[in-house]
């Protein structure tokens, strides 16, 4: 059987770089072991989910480069979840309770006065036929619970622990004691579905293989688990990777609009470093900028994914950014470059790119090139030697060596006090591109304004 995750992001905000690491290592396993990507949007909570996010959503993934041509919303499965609730109900593994918020607040407090878990009683599943008739034909309707299949001390108070077990791909053995928790309600009293119960039947129905997620979802896994064989399904395999924390180590929220991908896209990150960076981030291997997804992938490995939390450091982002940009090729950016109005073709490129830490830093190299500079004079009769000396167009790469060569005869400078006060003058900048590659875009005319400025 071929491999099958999914990335389930609910529509109830934007994504982040939290989220998009779920993303990035469901996507690099299935591209790795040749398995298939799905995009589950859950959207269950139809007062926070709208379709705005949904779709800010696929957008970030889409930039992001995510195939994303297999999706599906819980919101369409709705019938698909009635007929499996009502084979549960049928079979009492989902019952019905009506206690109000109040009412199960009130018993929480009474449980832990007496030093007791403070765990559902489930005194509904004790209630008699004539009272529950009675509460519904009060109007009273129901929510449901799921009886978990734990062990009940004879006086049905405290439950034994029961433990589920699994082999997590990152984590090693885990166990999650189930009779330390509370009968989860996986149908609210107006009849909608909670993610516990939704989740299941769909990783169910749509052959999910493994379930790749942070590790703020283990303890739902024990009750997943619980829930996969109460519906008669093998349980996927589960992965889960520690979240990440900023750099005070706090966890990322999904309001951290600065972490946000659209955020991150506005910044000017390249997709591929806020991969890498998501990807490669709490592993054991280096966080080095990747040009493609699949050389991700082809280093992928969950044995590298480390179980401390992995730290996102936004100045690491701009590095790796500036490094990812120093080797891309002309042809990965060559439209991008139009669209800035940068010319100059692959040579002005090849000119420039070591210098970038945006690629939206091109046009300004482009702007200094070919448009107005304000030159800076640090030696003035230097400058005036070196106009007289410009050799005639046209130019290419051996113009400033064998140019400044002949300034340096004509005036004995070297060194620093040859080449600063030309930069100075031909850049207004201190540092920048090799000279010997931008002076054939800046040309003989601009030049020789600027040394006689
Ligand atoms: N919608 C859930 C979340 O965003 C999905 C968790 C899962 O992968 O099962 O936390």
């Amino acid at each position: 059987m071929g491999t099958i995750v999914r990335f389930a992001p609910s529509p109830t905000g934007r994504l982040h770089i939290g989220n998009i690491r779920t993303a990035v290592l469901n996507y690099l396993f299935a591209l790795k072991s040749g398995g298939r990507f799905l995009l589950r949007l859950d959207d269950t909570d139809i007062e926070r989910s709208t379709e705005a996010f949904a779709e800010g959503i696929r957008r970030d993934l889409a930039w992001l480069g995510f195939d994303i041509s297999w999706q599906v919303r819980q919101s369409d499965r709705i019938a698909r979840y009635d007929l499996v609730a009502e084979r549960m109900k049928a079979a009492g593994l989902l019952y019905p309770c009506f206690e109000s918020e109040d009412e199960l607040e009130r018993r929480r407090k009474r449980q832990m006065a007496r030093g007791q878990p403070p765990i559902y009683d489930r005194a509904s599943l004790r209630m008699s036929g004539d009272e529950r008739a009675r509460l519904e034909a009060e109007g009273r309707r129901p929510h449901w619970r799921f009886r978990l299949p734990n062990t009940e001390s004879a006086d049905q108070l405290v439950p034994l622990p029961t433990l589920v077990s699994w082999n997590d791909l990152i984590r090693g053995d885990q166990t999650v004691d189930i009779g330390s928790l509370s009968d989860p309600v996986l149908q609210r009293a107006d009849g909608s579905y909670l993610y516990t119960f939704t989740s299941v039947v769909d990783d169910i129905e749509l052959g999910i293989t493994h379930v790749v997620r942070g590790a703020d979802h283990i303890t739902n896994t024990g009750v997943q688990i619980a829930l996969f064989e109460a519906l008669d399904a093998v349980p996927p395999a589960f992965a889960h990777h520690s979240l990440l924390v900023d750099g005070d180590g706090q966890a990322l929220s999904k309001r951290l609009g600065a972490l946000s991908i659209e955020g991150l896209r506005e910044a000017g990150y390249e997709p591929m470093a806020v991969l890498s960076h998501a990807a490669l981030v709490g592993t054991s291997d280096a966080i080095e900028p990747h040009a493609s997804m699949e050389t991700l992938a082809a280093a992928f490995d969950f044995a590298k994914i480390s179980l401390a939390p992995g730290r996102f450091d936004a100045s690491e982002l701009e590095g790796l950014n500036a490094r990812l940009l120093h080797t891309l090729e002309h042809v990965a950016v060559r439209d991008r470059l139009t669209a800035l109005g940068v010319g100059g073709g692959e040579a002005f490129w090849l000119a420039v790119r070591g210098n970038l830490v945006k690629l939206a830093d091109a046009r300004m190299w482009w702007d200094i090139a070919t448009g107005e500079v304000r030159p800076v004079v640090e030696d003035a009769r230097l400058l005036s030697v070196a106009a007289s000396l410009l050799p005639n167009e046209p130019w290419d790469t051996a113009t400033w060596g064998a140019w400044t060569n002949a300034v340096k005869g004509a005036t004995g400078a070297k060194g620093r006090a040859l080449f600063h006060p030309l930069r100075l003058a031909l850049t207004g900048r201190e540092s920048g591109p090799e000279l010997k590659t931008l002076l054939p875009f800046i040309g003989r005319e601009r030049a020789l304004a600027r040394l006689s400025s």
